[in-house]
């Protein structure tokens, strides 16, 4: 493994770079994407950002969203494959096992580019060169401001950068409501609003620019769809594709309801269970020592942070539900300790 600065060096001629991040990029993978995309353009390099799949509309107003190119999309996946096998560095960000990100992850495994991995999950795997990986930061997106500054770029961080790199830590922190925002997650912003982050506009455009039917559907899930377990100090929404239907769902509009189950009092773990075409996706949520990430590796084949987890099974919702209450009642001892409070996403 080199040293992260010596990719530096690697950077003082243009390079022709592949930007990648997991599979339904939210704004902290987009964000870092297209934030180290505009400083990588604006210093010289040709760089392209290519995401598993696409995501959701309201972080299209991202500078770049433009020329993002989305693999599984029609006409697209030749078009990577040989812009990551050509390239002579690829960006791995907000991941950190090429399994997360599909397909592209056997062409990005194959690729003779050098690999830099930048990321704050844990258990990271060993296939990048340059790795700048930090568990304990609450972003990805504030390691890349990090390294920009590493790198004594920070006069090259413009408004439009900034804007995509506050995006990122913004939501990982919950807005700056869970336990991982520290002073330095602060002081980081307080640099971006002075680089031009427009602070309450990025907010705006990523939390108030709902559709009436997104609004409709969180008033339907919250009354008929959340299930408490007071006794057991858990809740899960389940979700089905008639449902999304019904009230015309676009990708992105689950976002976020996870957090309403756990912010019941007394919850400690929330989970949302939403069926799809081929099986059940599943986010969890929780407060304090409960490791859902470790629950998810057991029993959803996935992963994530300690409070921020998810997965997914070829089952369907109701099976997948209920093996999800049998494990809370199996779980309920644990689920009343939540003494230390922490969260990562
Ligand atoms: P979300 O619930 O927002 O989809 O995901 C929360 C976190 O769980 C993500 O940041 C990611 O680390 C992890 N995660 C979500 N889905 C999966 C999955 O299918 N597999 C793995 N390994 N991790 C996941
Ligand atoms: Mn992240």
């Amino acid at each position: 493994m080199q040293d992260i600065l010596k990719l530096k060096e690697v950077l003082e001629t243009p390079q022709n770079i592949v930007i990648t991040t997991h599979q339904k990029p939210d704004a902290d993978a987009l964000g870092s994407s297209l934030g180290i995309y505009n400083y990588l353009i604006k210093t010289g390099h040709k760089a392209t950002v290519i995401t598993p799949t696409d995501y959701p509309k309201f972080l299209h107003w991202m500078k770049g969203n433009e020329n993002v190119i989305v693999f599984n999309e029609k006409g697209n996946e030749e078009k990577s494959k040989k812009l990551v096998a050509e390239a002579d560095l690829i960006f791995c960000l907000d991941f950190s096992n090429l399994k997360r990100i599909n397909e592209l992850g056997d062409a990005v495994g194959a690729s003779k580019a050098h690999k830099v991995l930048i990321d704050h999950h844990r258990d990271p795997d060993d296939f990048a060169e340059y790795v700048y990986h930090d568990v304990d930061s609450a972003s990805t997106a504030q390691l890349i401001f990090k390294l920009i500054k590493l790198f004594g770029d920070k006069e090259q961080v413009d408004s439009d950068t900034a804007d995509c790199l506050y995006a990122g830590i913004m939501t990982d922190t919950g807005s700056f409501k869970h336990p991982n925002t520290t002073q330095e997650v602060h002081e980081i912003v307080a640099e971006l609003i002075s680089l031009g982050a427009n602070n309450s506009e990025v907010s705006r455009l990523i939390y108030d620019t709902n559709s009436l039917d997104r609004l409709k559907f969180l008033g339907f899930a919250l009354s008929e769809r959340l299930k408490v377990f007071e006794k057991e100090h858990a809740a899960y929404f389940a979700i089905s594709m008639k449902d999304l239907e019904k009230f015309n769902s676009k990708n992105g509009d689950t976002e976020g309801l996870v957090n309403y189950a756990l912010s019941v009092d007394g919850i400690t773990m929330a989970a949302l269970f939403t069926e799809t075409e081929d099986g059940t996706k599943l986010s969890l949520r929780s407060i304090g020592d409960f490791e859902v990430n470790t629950l998810a590796g057991e029993y959803f084949k996935g992963g994530g942070h300690k409070n921020a987890a998810g997965g997914k099974v070829e089952k369907g919702l109701e099976e997948t539900v209920n093996l999800f209450e049998k494990i809370i009642k199996e779980y309920s001892s644990q689920l009343q300790n939540r003494e230390k409070i922490e969260v990562y996403e």
